[in-house]
């Protein structure tokens, strides 16, 4: 554990450093990164530094790369790139599976502790580590737009922690924010459980309580803002207030970017 005025120093020296050539060629392959301008992709830089650097990284029967340490990290940093952050500070270990995995939490039946079928993509507890599987964070990172991003997905779940409780709800700044953020996250709530499967941008996922709405719904402002924007205009608005990042801009901007290039 570092503390206080050690980690400071740290953090600085650490920063003072130019960001590896082999790291920022990882992050060059992801439209996440690309899209971003030099001051932004500067600053999630020194966020992923921090993060690959402070963490307690664990590859479970995978050896951990830097292209795996800096996909995720990348993402997460994404998440943070605009906000108050203490770079995940509760977060203090990243265990990284090959692919889907079993609950650590596992069933008990007869009081018997029962391997749990591996099926998750990703978990996040309070207090506890981020479990990732690598197959499904790559996808994630490599298919900027299909809504779906593990990463973003466990790692908004903490931002909702931050308060002790996951209700879907992230520290927020006034009380005002919070009661549009209420009015606004319960009316798309209710909406998306009323979706029949496959009619709405955001994953049915999100339909199972408020915390996997708010997941879901990070997921998605970041990956597909611009039917965001469009289909649920209120719902894009709080994101963008509440990360401070207007993904829907910054898309079109690439965009036309690259249709004016030679
Ligand atoms: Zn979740």
């Amino acid at each position: 554990m570092i503390f206080g005025w050690f980690r400071r120093r740290r953090r600085r020296k650490l920063l003072a450093q130019p960001f590896p050539a082999g790291w920022r060629a990882v992050l060059d392959g992801y439209r996440f990164y690309s899209e971003l301008d030099a001051d932004e992709r500067g600053r999630l830089e020194g966020i992923v530094r921090v993060l690959v650097d402070e963490k307690n990284w664990e590859g479970v029967e995978i050896e951990l790369t830097d292209e795996i340490r800096v996909t995720i990290a990348g993402l997460a940093a994404l998440l943070i790139l605009e906000i108050e952050h203490r770079y995940f500070r509760r977060v203090t270990s990243i265990l990284v599976y090959p692919t889907t995995f079993g609950s650590v939490w596992g069933g008990s039946q007869h009081g018997v502790l029962q391997p749990e079928q591996p099926t998750l993509l990703g978990e996040a507890w309070y207090r506890g580590p981020i479990r990732l599987a690598w197959d499904s964070s790559l996808q994630g990172a490599l298919n900027a737009d299909d809504g779906r991003n593990v990463v973003l997905h466990e790692f908004a779940h903490r931002l909702d922690m931050q308060d002790g409780v996951v209700d879907g709800t992230p520290p927020l700044r006034t009380p005002h924010a919070l009661a549009a953020w209420a009015r606004i996250m319960s009316e798309e709530y209710e909406r998306l459980q009323g979706r029949r499967r496959g009619k709405s941008i955001l994953d049915p996922y999100g339909a199972t309580n408020e915390g996997e709405f708010f997941a879901v719904a990070t997921e998605a402002f970041f990956e597909k803002p611009r039917h965001m924007k469009r289909r649920h205009e209120e719902l894009y608005a709080i994101l963008a207030e509440y990360y401070r990042q207007d993904p829907e801009a910054r898309q079109r901007r690439a965009l036309s970017a690259s249709q004016q290039e030679p």
